[in-house]
């Protein structure tokens, strides 16, 4: 591991690891729930160090990473495909596109990464239960790595959050508590949890580790492309902590000299939860009216990283688009059918993103190379799909009776 502190993203305050737990202690006072997370913290490591040590014939990912290995979870999390998705490709005009599927995590979504990541620093600071907020991934990861590790997982969820993902969070043994309410109504309640009765809370950029988790994604989408930067990756946000995450990963490598340039980022949300989108076009935040959309990973009203994820698109030339429902639903199948990888609503929000960038007037060129970030495993909400497709009814097994 290679040495590291704490920079306020707002201040530039540093803080030495043990200094602080959450928010910058200084801008942090201005933070109110309801608002963007103000005072997000980011680990700056030693880069020259990793520059110098980093050999990518042996690539040792520990140099950048903030816990030690000896508190790590035995949950194996990461190490998912990026796989090559050559006939979706030509119907977008590309020849080169890959889909990094992180529905293939333990618990079906890249939130395994940033729970990965937080417990490991819940054993190696001697936390036993650990808080979360969520819309139902990072809960059911969290839960997960928690089984793992003995470790005991507090979960505040909507009540609304889809089945499977609340299945999951009971089966894999957390205290879940359904909240009446969304999403932001869950995250301010469980800041007050941790605040009152202890727990190390791991809302997402509340805790910066999660963010250093969710940069693992990034750093295997470089490796995995032969230590080459893709032009582009689309990423859908609702919070706006895994597009931080991936431009984290980028920005360590940068920072370590391993790359020149930064990916574009292209950040994807539903229509009706577009409040970074809305940042990012205005300059302004305002709080997005009415979240409703299917992508429940990516409902939010108040996306906590804003800020970080506004600036993680306009320093690497990406761009914002914001899709429909249908338009996601249909990116779905379509990415199902024509490339093999099954990826939950939100995940394939991001593709619907790529779909209508194709469509428009600063489509990629042919030569791009892209990526598509599949956060979530299509399993997780299967009454979102099956609104749109019909199995066949059932015939008498007799070979007369299948048609050609
Ligand atoms: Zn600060």
């Amino acid at each position: 591991m290679a040495p590291f502190t704490y920079r306020c993203t707002d201040c530039g305050i540093r803080y030495a690891r043990d200094e602080v737990r959450y928010l910058c202690p200084v801008c942090g006072r201005r933070y109110r729930p309801g608002i963007p997370l103000v005072g997000v913290l980011e680990a700056q490591f030693d880069y020259a160090a990793i520059g110098s040590a980093f050999d990518s014939s042996r690539p040792d990912w520990d140099l950048f990473c903030a816990v030690e290995p000896e508190f790590r979870p035995p949950l194996q999390v990461g190490g998912t495909p990026l796989v090559p998705a050559p006939r979706w490709a030509a119907e977008l005009g590309l020849d080169r596109l890959w889909i990094k599927n992180d529905g293939l995590n333990p618990s079906g979504s890249l939130k395994d990464r940033a729970s990965f990541l937080v417990v490991a620093e819940a054993i190696r600071i001697g936390e036993k239960r650990i808080v979360a907020a969520s819309t139902g991934n990072a809960a059911s990861a969290l839960a997960a790595v928690c089984a793992s590790s003995d470790r005991e997982a507090l979960i505040f969820v909507p009540e609304k959050a889809p089945r499977a993902k609340l299945l999951q969070m009971v089966l894999y043994g957390a205290k879940v508590v359904p909240v009446k309410g969304t999403y932001d109504d869950a995250f301010r309640l469980s800041l007050d949890y941790t605040a009152e009765r202890g727990g190390l809370n791991r809302n997402t950029a509340y805790h910066p580790l999660t963010i250093e988790g969710k940069k693992t994604a990034g750093l295997e989408i470089w490796a995995q492309l032969g230590f080459q930067v893709p032009d582009a990756i689309f990423i859908s946000a609702g919070d706006g902590v895994i597009l931080a995450g991936i431009h984290k990963a980028f920005v360590d490598l940068q920072r370590a000299g391993l790359i020149a340039t930064l990916p574009r980022l292209m950040c994807v949300q539903a229509e009706t939860s577009d409040a970074i989108h809305n940042f990012i076009q205005t300059g302004t935040y305002s709080d997005a009216r009415n979240p409703t959309t299917r992508a429940d990973s990516i409902s939010v009203t108040c996306p906590s990283n804003a800020h970080w994820a506004r600036r993680s698109v306009l320093e690497t030339g990406g761009r914002s688009i914001t899709v429909s429902d249908g338009e996601i639903l249909e990116a779905q199948a379509t990415m199902a059918r024509l490339s093999g990888v099954f990826g939950e609503p939100a995940a394939a929000a991001a593709a619907a993103g790529l779909v209508k960038f194709q469509a428009g007037p600063e489509a990629l060129p042919r030569e791009a190379m892209v990526v598509i970030l599949a956060t979530g495993h299509g399993l997780k909400d299967i009454d979102a799909p099956l609104s749109r497709i019909q199995i066949p009814a059932a015939i008498e097994p007799m070979l007369g009776n299948v048609q050609e």
